[in-house]
């Protein structure tokens, strides 16, 4: 699989259609679903009802809401539009009528402050909100916003529903381009606070397509998928649409599921009998030790952060049958980028081998040389489905892309002698707890902010159950007495629970580079121990 220190698929490459023919991912999408009789069986299923939409109702909708959205809200294409919904089943509807004509979906995670909404509203140039009653008034003053639970909306879904179909869609749509941007989502890449990546409607149709060669077919019918990761996170964006593509049902954890965590999504795995799920490592850790009966489940697809290979055994013990098929993707590289496939699951604890039209490098990290099997380094991406780049942001695109256009992942890897792909640290500065992105440098910020603090470093500590939780290392004023608790206070009120500072150590400096860099790997062992010893 080596060729020149370039790392490519061991699958035959899948072919996509010419760059330059105008084609947006839902026409892409509508093509393949049509390319077989319409499936009997649902596109979406709410966990929590049982409520359903069938493929047929699915494309009606698609075409009114898009015909609504246009005519009503005045949206053409390249207008930016921000969802803010938890997961529900129009949502699916709404962003593929979106794409449809060319607008740009920008989901967010709706428990976001209002003032971690109002800077991603910024960053992405929204003109327009989707929202719920419960999350609109995080929306910033100005921002036209629809609401999803309102008469108006639910009108929208059921205009003009004439039975057309896709042919009808396909008719009202503007002329979208491939390179045009379908979805802007956030990340922190690999340095510095969050950004907006801009995805193209090619990155979308190249996913689609390498899944469609791989599962495509042969298994339409008897897939359903339960959506383990959120919609507005890359994986659980692209599952989403993927879904509908490929003529699965897709089983969504609505809120009332949702809320009960693990526990829930585990049965609801087992309660809607799903032959695959998409799951973080927290939730196949819980699956190895709740009691659950999944006789229909085929398949785990795992990926957003490392896997404990005591975790990855224990699953293998507790589900001989079930295929554990691990995953490596990120926001900007698009969706997966590497996975194992069912018959390359007996490779407990690799991320994966390399996708289709990917091809992956690794390289060191200070001189940039390539490097060979084996050795350890940044991983690079390269291929279709990569983002176009930071929205706006030309010096965070200048340090993520090389001149040849390999995207720097901030992970450092190393590949097999037989292609597999093992994660071995995070040389970027993210912490990820439960699968979720939190970004030092934006609650270092918040510290700051705090005037008994002089300065703060944020770090990563191990976590059985969330992967990692970040603890924070904070200098106080001279004389000051600001605790522990009053610290966490002022963090836990200004950002989405999941970003919560979970622990702080007081110290008396933080070690900084002549640049004023934190110097991170300093501060590693000083964590390590402050945390344990505490
Ligand atoms: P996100 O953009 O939120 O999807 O986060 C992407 C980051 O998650 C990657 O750069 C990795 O640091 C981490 N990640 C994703 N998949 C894996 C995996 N299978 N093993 C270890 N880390 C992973």
């Amino acid at each position: 699989c080596e060729v020149t220190r370039t790392f490519r698929s061991l699958r035959p490459p899948v072919p996509l259609p010419p760059t330059d023919s105008p084609l947006s991912f839902p026409e892409f999408a509508f093509s393949l679903l049509a390319s077989s009789p319409t499936p009997a069986h649902p596109a979406l299923l709410d966990a929590a009802t049982g409520e359903a939409v069938s493929f047929p109702a699915f494309l009606s909708q698609v075409r009114a809401l898009a015909g609504a959205l246009r005519s009503v809200v005045r949206l053409g294409r390249g207008d930016v539009a921000f969802v803010l919904a938890p997961t529900r089943l129009d949502v699916p509807v709404l962003y593929f009528a979106l794409l449809s004509f060319g607008a740009v979906v920008s989901p967010v995670n709706p428990a976001l402050t209002a003032d971690e909404v109002a800077r991603l509203v910024a960053l992405s140039g929204a003109s327009v909100a989707f929202a719920v009653s419960s999350t609109a008034a995080k929306l910033p003053a100005g921002l036209p916003a629809v609401l999803l639970d309102s008469d108006h909306f639910r009108s929208f879904l059921q205009k003009q529903s004439d039975g057309r179909g896709e042919e009808g869609l396909a008719a009202d749509t503007a002329v979208v381009r491939q390179s045009d941007t379908a979805a802007i989502q956030y990340s922190s890449g690999t340095t510095g606070r969050v950004k907006a990546a801009a995805l193209p409607h090619r990155s979308f149709i190249a996913m689609a397509a390498g899944s469609h060669a791989l599962l495509g077919k042969p298994r339409r019918g008897r897939e359903r998928s339960l959506l383990g990761a959120p919609m507005f996170h890359s994986m659980g964006f692209y599952y989403t649409l993927k879904g509908v593509a490929l003529g699965h049902t897709t089983v969504m954890l609505t809120d009332a599921v949702a809320r009960r965590g693990v526990k829930g999504v585990i049965e609801a795995a087992g309660r809607w009998a799903v032959s695959e799920m998409t799951a973080s490592p927290p939730v196949v850790v819980a699956m190895v030790k709740e009691r659950c009966h999944l006789e229909a489940l085929e398949r785990v697809v795992c990926g957003g952060a490392p896997l404990p290979r005591t975790a990855a055994e224990s699953f293998r013990r507790r589900f001989p049958n079930v295929d554990l098929c691990m995953g490596y993707g990120s926001t900007e590289a698009g969706g997966i980028s590497l996975m194992i496939q069912r018959e390359e699951c007996g490779r407990i604890c690799s991320a994966g081998r390399v996708s289709e039209n990917v091809e992956v490098k690794i390289v060191d990290h200070v001189t940039g040389e390539a490097l060979s099997v084996g050795q350890k380094g940044e991983l690079l991406v390269r291929g279709p489905a990569v983002m176009a780049g930071y929205v706006g942001d030309e010096e965070a695109n200048a340090s993520s892309f090389d001149s040849e256009g390999w995207l720097r992942t901030g992970d450092l890897c190393y590949i097999d002698q037989d292609g597999f792909l093992f994660v071995v640290d995070r040389l970027k500065e993210l912490i990820k707890y439960k699968g979720y992105q939190v970004p030092p440098a934006e609650l270092e910020l918040v510290l700051q902010s705090l005037p008994e603090v002089i300065d703060a470093a944020v770090m990563p500590y191990p976590h059985e159950e969330a992967g990692q939780i970040p603890v924070a290392l904070v200098v106080r004023q001279p004389g000051s007495k600001v605790t522990e608790a009053q610290v966490m206070d002022h963090v836990a009120q200004r950002v989405a629970p999941y970003k919560k500072i979970r622990k702080v150590l007081f110290v008396d400096s933080i070690p900084k580079s002549p640049a004023g860099k934190i110097l991170r790997r300093q501060l590693t062992n000083h964590v390590q121990a402050g945390a344990v010893s505490r």
